[in-house]
């Protein structure tokens, strides 16, 4: 079953500028872009820095203005702003290459993850508080952390955080946009794990940014590769990673 169903994405950014800012160029950042994702299915975007993978996954969770058509799950998204995706917003998350930067640094972990749930109405008194303490013990983080500040967990923890909070929706998709890139590699491999792990359980598609060949070697079912936004290629990881 297709999950995503992205077709003739395109994301044109304007520059603005002088003292009239008026716009003095136009940046095609992704252009007429098609792909989907299956159930249970990891496609992993590559391309050399610049080329419009970020802006992908921003479009999927109508942070960026785009044109085209996005799907999920056959729901039809009815526009191009954030306020007209609303159909689809619960059903896609976004893991960040540095979770510290999507967190705030004044709220517990706790209130961070309640968050999401409290505002889609999800959950409400001491059930958001047992939801938040399975989601940790989902993601390997002991349920008293929850009332701790992000600065006193790791780079690796702090990612789990972010894990759960994207989790706490029950979403369909997740894209991770460099999740891994910032944490040494045997803390890598076990979020890796977790990320899998969850996969299997739920059932879960990941969109998977990344500019690490190793890592997609590794979790990728497909590989699209894209160049100065646009698609080069697109097919199973074995025939992409080993083309001669
Ligand atoms: P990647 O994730 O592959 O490194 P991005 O999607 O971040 O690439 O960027 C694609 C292109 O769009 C780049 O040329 C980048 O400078 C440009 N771009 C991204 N976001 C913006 C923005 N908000 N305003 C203007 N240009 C942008
Ligand atoms: P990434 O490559 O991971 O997307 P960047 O450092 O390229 O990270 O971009 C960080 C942020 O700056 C993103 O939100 C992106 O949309 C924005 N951005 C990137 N290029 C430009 C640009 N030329 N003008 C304005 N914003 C930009």
């Amino acid at each position: 079953k297709k999950i995503v169903e992205v077709d003739d994405l395109s994301v044109r950014f304007d520059i603005t500028g002088g003292i009239l800012n008026r716009t003095i160029a136009r940046v095609h950042a992704v252009e007429n872009v098609s792909f989907h994702i299956r159930e249970r299915e990891t496609l992993a975007l590559v391309g050399e820095s610049g080329c419009g993978k970020s802006t992908i996954g921003k479009a999927l969770l109508g942070l960026v203005p785009w044109d085209g058509s996005i799907r999920v799950d056959g729901v039809q998204t009815r526009g191009r702003s954030r306020a007209m995706m609303h159909p689809v917003l619960r059903d896609i998350q976004m893991v960040f290459q540095d979770p510290g930067a999507s967190m705030d640094a004044r709220m517990t972990v706790g209130e961070q993850v309640i968050e999401p749930m409290r505002v889609h109405g999800l959950a409400r008194g001491s059930e958001l508080q047992d939801r938040a303490e399975w989601l940790f013990k989902r993601v390997g983080l002991s349920p008293d952390m929850l009332s701790r500040y992000p600065h006193e967990f790791s780079g690796g923890q702090r990612q789990r955080v972010c894990i759960a909070r994207a989790l706490s929706l029950s979403p369909k998709v997740i894209v991770a946009d460099e999740s891994v890139s910032a944490l040494d590699v045997s803390v890598q491999a076990q979020v890796l794990d977790l990320l899998q792990e969850l996969q299997e359980e739920d059932g879960l598609s990941y969109l998977f940014i990344s500019h690490d060949m190793a890592v997609i070697d590794r979790v990728a079912d497909r590989v699209m590769v894209m160049r100065l936004g646009q698609v080069m290629e697109e097919g199973p990881r074995d025939a992409v990673l080993r083309d001669p």
